[in-house]
């Protein structure tokens, strides 16, 4: 399905089905994907949607895309639950959420989410790094991204996001998005365009693994 009308996809994955013959590329890298909220925090929720089903719907398809390449992937969730326990504060949610990069000896983080914003004229992608530190994977994915779909290019930023700052693994943050967008918050709902941006994630991810 085309999202506009300059849809111009460029070959940039020609690595992407394995690189010179390896067909596990991937291979022994571990990849925690993080889909951001979930549980009795659900996000952004906009025009009946919930800002947590989106992202772990695209976090899946991602995951099976990776599994793909070879990789170990680790979701901090797979259902709809938060993972302190209620009662919990916010940052012992997003600690548990780091936990998981750190007890399984990750090599990267990689947190999805969408905006959500009093301005439903925004729109694009935008991926975060933490303050301070390396940038080569959110520019990695957001390259990727914004190769394969048609979608406004916010670049990549700086962040101090809990997840990324207490973070000891390269982390990105990823805003697929504008859930507050009415046109954005449709295609994020779509199956065939969930596909799309699980395809860039995982090109930007294997990118930033084999073309450093
Ligand atoms: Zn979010």
């Amino acid at each position: 399905m085309l999202y506009c009308d300059d849809y111009n996809q460029k070959n940039i994955g020609e690595c992407y089905s394995g690189c010179g013959g390896v067909s596990k590329p991937l291979l022994n890298k571990i990849v925690v994907l993080d889909p951001g909220h979930g549980g009795i925090y659900s996000g952004g929720v906009h025009y009946g949607f919930r800002e947590s089903d989106i992202n772990l719907s695209v976090a899946l398809k991602v995951r099976k895309k990776l599994a793909r390449l070879g990789a170990k992937v680790i979701m901090t969730r797979k259902r709809d639950v938060n993972l302190a326990p209620e009662g919990s504060t916010l940052d012992a949610d997003l600690q548990a959420r780091v936990d998981v990069a750190k007890n399984s000896g990750a090599d990267i983080f990689v947190s999805l989410h969408v905006d959500d914003v009093p301005n439903i004229n925004l729109k694009g992608v935008t991926s975060y790094f933490p303050e301070g530190r390396s940038s080569g994977l959110a520019s990695a994915i957001q390259t990727s991204l914004v190769n394969e779909i048609c979608v406004v290019d916010n670049g990549v930023s700086p962040a101090n996001f809990y997840v990324l700052v207490h973070n000891d693994v390269p982390s990105a943050l990823i805003e697929m998005g504008y859930l507050s967008n009415p046109a954005e918050a449709l295609r994020l709902m779509n199956n065939s365009y969930q596909n799309l941006l699980a395809r860039g994630i995982a090109k930007g991810i294997l990118n930033y693994f084999l073309c450093r």
